[in-house]
């Protein structure tokens, strides 16, 4: 007996469909498994096999072979559990064969026959409608992640036997089933609980740090907060999200996937419905930071799409994690090779890098600082050129006044600063609709003079800056697309001196405290 099923495999965050041969002949019971199968899918025969028996169906002792095609892809993951089983029981007559066409059906199997959640279903559900497949009989606690890809039939079971029933036509089963899917819980996202009360409003103060990160939101600008430890960079960076946009669906779609990749959303049964804001600790590898090249796991970077990506202590992150940056600040994405694939994961996040002044936090107050010329000088070295060219925004922090801090004047909401980015997005959409880019912060050396029109007094202040503060062309492109933001937040097309002397503002060699940043 012969029969044939449609499984998937994760390349990256990309789906790929697998077919499933199934053979039952007489001879010596054996189960082999041929076609490139990783070790996690040679260990199915023993999940398969007592799985079967313990459904309550009966192991055929023949000669099993199972093969996947196409056999150069390199097969890795737990899903196939499900279609191997259902194979075999297919092969023995339990079902009729016809049942398993144009279906994918994925799913780990226990000792007692459950059915396990896996990992990246969303892309394999999505995968298959692309390749004209219209039911999946997916784990139970995956169902919502499948049930985002539209007009497609979704099954959610929770062991072997309600699949075996189903595809038997057995009513009461199908009934079941299809209520099941109907009444899912509407959950969508893994947050915190204390993530739903966050809002700018609750940083006293620090009206220059918000109005910083108001531009970077804006334009889409990396920016490093500098300041003292304890002065609130953390708590300020946590709630940038709350000045971004809401998420498309197709943004909610692309980072489920990347979540679900990277097994975050094994047995949660959720999607991610909103910004992600993620602060790795600076010990982390660079495996973890950019994604695994041996495993195609997405990364921190990865993790971070479409929402904030905080490096605390940014000079005490390893080098060749800070150097890992250049690719996805400049591209927006990080490709990653292994000898037989190549895997493409998105990263366009908001850099905020935070660091201290100095080693000791406490420069240029130099009545408390005890470092020693050179250690400030090794300390801001650690990041190199080309990082600090990517981060268009410098801003400080310092301490706020007592009068401040015990004020209960009110501060801007949220909702407030969110109401100025989606003016200020709005016209970057329409001015760079015929380009390839989207952001100010994606203007390039040749298209900054098309977009950035300078009045005669913000072009003699821009002579003064260039001049006195001994800036490169570099950090001069950059001071122009800060100011276009600052400009695009006025809604003025042409860019004045008032947005020019706000943007050398965001500079720290502006007082020539620092040559480096
Ligand atoms: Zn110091």
């Amino acid at each position: 007996m012969y029969c044939k099923l449609i499984c998937g495999t994760l390349i990256g965050i990309k789906g790929t469909m697998i077919e499933v041969e199934v053979d039952i002949s007489e001879g010596f019971p054996k189960l082999d498994i041929v076609g490139m199968a990783g070790s996690t899918i040679k260990e199915a025969k023993e999940r398969v096999r007592t799985g079967i028996k313990n459904a309550g169906y009966r192991f055929p002792y023949k000669r099993i072979t199972i093969n996947l095609a196409p056999a150069h892809i390199r097969k890795e993951g737990v899903a196939f559990d499900l279609p191997i089983a259902l194979g075999i029981l297919c092969c023995e007559g339990v079902f009729h064969k016809r049942k398993l066409e144009r279906c994918l059906f994925i799913g780990e199997l226990a000792l007692n026959g459950d059915i396990r959640p896996v990992k990246g279903v969303l892309s394999l559900v999505d995968e298959a409608k692309k390749n004209g497949i219209s039911r999946c009989i997916v784990p139970y606690d995956n169902l919502r992640e499948a049930l985002m890809i539209e007009n497609m039939e979704v099954v959610a079971i929770s062991n072997l036997n309600e699949a075996v029933l189903f595809l038997k036509n057995d009513k009461k089963t199908m009934e079941y089933l299809q209520r099941l899917t109907r009444n899912v819980p509407e959950i969508i996202s893994i947050k915190n609980d204390s993530d739903k009360y966050l809002d700018f409003n609750q940083v006293v103060g620090q009206k220059k740090a918000k109005r910083g990160l108001e531009i970077a939101v804006s334009g889409m600008h990396h920016a490093m907060l500098i300041g003292p430890p304890g002065i609130g960079k953390t708590m300020i960076t946590k709630r940038v999200k709350t000045i971004l946009p809401p998420l498309s669906r197709e943004n909610i779609v692309e980072l489920t996937k990347i979540y679900s990749a990277a097994e975050k959303l094994i047995s949660s049964n959720k999607i991610i419905g909103e910004r992600p804001f993620r602060n790795p600790h600076h010990s982390i590898t660079r495996a973890s930071f950019i994604g695994g090249s041996s495993t195609g796991k997405p990364g921190e970077i990865s993790l971070a799409h479409n929402g904030v990506l905080m490096l605390d202590e940014f000079p005490e992150f390893k080098r060749e994690v800070i150097e890992s940056l250049r690719e996805p600040l400049e591209q927006g994405m990080i490709i990653l090779s292994r000898s037989q694939n190549v895997f493409t994961f998105p990263a366009r996040f908001i850099l905020i890098a935070a660091m201290n002044p100095c080693p000791c936090g406490f420069y240029p107050n130099l009545n408390k600082c005890q470092c020693l010329p050179s250690e400030l000088a090794r300390y801001q070295n650690k990041i190199s050129g080309p990082i600090l060219d990517r981060i268009d925004l410098h801003i400080e922090m310092t301490p706020i006044s007592y009068e401040k801090i015990s004020s209960d004047s009110l501060e801007e909401s949220s909702c407030d600063v969110l109401s100025r980015v989606l003016v200020a997005r709005e016209i970057q959409k329409q001015r760079y609709k015929d380009e390839k880019i989207s952001y100010n912060s994606e203007l390039t050396a040749s298209t900054i003079s098309n977009y950035c029109i300078t009045s005669d007094s913000a072009k003699t202040l821009l002579e003064n800056a260039y001049k006195s503060l001994g800036l490169s062309s570099r950090s001069y492109h950059r001071l122009l697309k800060v100011s276009r933001t600052i400009a695009d937040l006025d809604s003025e097309e042409v860019i004045n001196s008032i947005h020019v002397a706000e943007a050398v503002t965001f500079r720290s060699d502006k007082s020539g405290a620092s040559n480096k940043l």
